[in-house]
């Protein structure tokens, strides 16, 4: 057999990772994704002030490279099967500072010790009969119990180096829409917070291809939107999506973004772990002054004449933040 062309093998990997939209790929020359994640809450007050929608995107042909360069650090730190998902590795947790000696201890000797000191708080809870803190501290012991066998330092390590491996990949860009929800006016914007996140994020990318596909001479250079398949997300972006299309807004000049956005699972799909990050480094940064993750990532913003194009920071003009100057 003859060796497969670089076009029919990319083809053949489009056909691979998605069977059902290879209808829309098969064609296609190039094709960039756009991996997208949230952070805080799109409501007013809701819980955060800022809402933070940012995309990731790289071209399909360095597809594996990522997926392969995460993974490598991933087993690492013995994640190879966990999802990473940054806010809850970057949380303090309160029982590894209260074990003797935790830092001292092998992998398999912490998680049974934060295991122990964990149920020993959950039946403390239930005697006392607080169904609301029961339930709450479950929920968190849950969503961090595949990383309890790691130290803070390791925690802040890990996410370091995923944000140094983001930062040195010069063929991806970052996007994104982060809205300082006491300057946003539902009324003014005629839209909800979410709404504009989307459209503005997604604005962006169709600009970033547009100026790509001119450059390199290829009219057949498209992009694609993968979002996480969360029940919440899922049914608000496709919601989004048809309600842009019908009434026109900015999709009107939307020419290199393919309709359908797709939806994966993210424990499956490691570069949506991955927008997971950066819409966290960036969240911290505007909430919390904290640039040690966003400083990492920062040379991968999109950039025109040296300026940032990629992501914009919805707030008060006098702003003076690193994205607004
Ligand atoms: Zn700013």
């Amino acid at each position: 057999m003859f060796p497969a062309s670089g076009k029919s093998r990319q083809a053949s990997l489009q056909r691979e990772l998605f069977p059902d939209t290879s209808r829309f790929f098969y064609f296609i020359n190039m094709v960039y994704f756009c991996y997208i994640d949230e952070s805080g809450t799109p409501e007013i007050p809701g819980n955060t002030s800022h809402y933070i929608l940012a995309g990731i995107s790289i071209p399909i042909s360095k597809w594996k490279f990522c997926e392969k360069s995460i993974s490598k650090i991933k087993a690492k730190y013995k994640l190879e099967n966990d999802e990473i998902h940054t806010a809850w590795i970057a949380r303090n947790y309160l029982e590894q500072s209260r074990i003797v000696d935790f830092d001292k201890m092998d992998y398999n000797q912490r998680k049974q010790e934060v295991t122990k000191s964990r149920n020993i708080e959950l039946l403390r809870l239930q005697r006392n009969r607080n169904s609301k803190h029961y339930k709450q501290t479950k929920k968190n012991y849950r969503q961090t119990e595949a990383y309890i066998h790691l130290s803070f330092n390791e925690r802040t390590n890990l996410l370091q180096e995923l944000a140094d491996l983001i930062g040195k990949w010069s063929f991806a860009r970052l996007f994104g829409e982060c809205i300082d929800k006491i300057h946003f006016d539902p009324i003014k914007a005629k839209q909800t917070v979410d709404e504009q996140a989307l459209e503005q994020l997604v604005s962006r990318f169709e600009h970033y291809l547009q100026i790509v596909s001119k450059s390199q001479n290829d009219n057949e250079l498209y992009g694609a939107l993968i979002h996480d398949n969360n029940e919440t997300v899922s049914k608000k972006h496709t919601a989004l999506m048809r309600k842009f299309h019908s009434q026109g807004t900015l999709w009107t000049k939307i020419e290199k973004i393919i309709e359908t956005p797709l939806f994966v699972n993210s424990e499956l799909t490691s570069l949506v772990q991955i927008a997971d990050l950066c819409s966290y480094a960036l969240r911290r940064f505007f909430e919390n002054n904290d640039t040690n993750l966003l400083n990492r990532i920062e040379p991968r913003i999109d950039r025109k004449n040296n300026k940032i194009v990629g992501i914009r920071h919805f707030t008060d003009t006098n702003c003076k933040c690193l994205i607004c100057t």
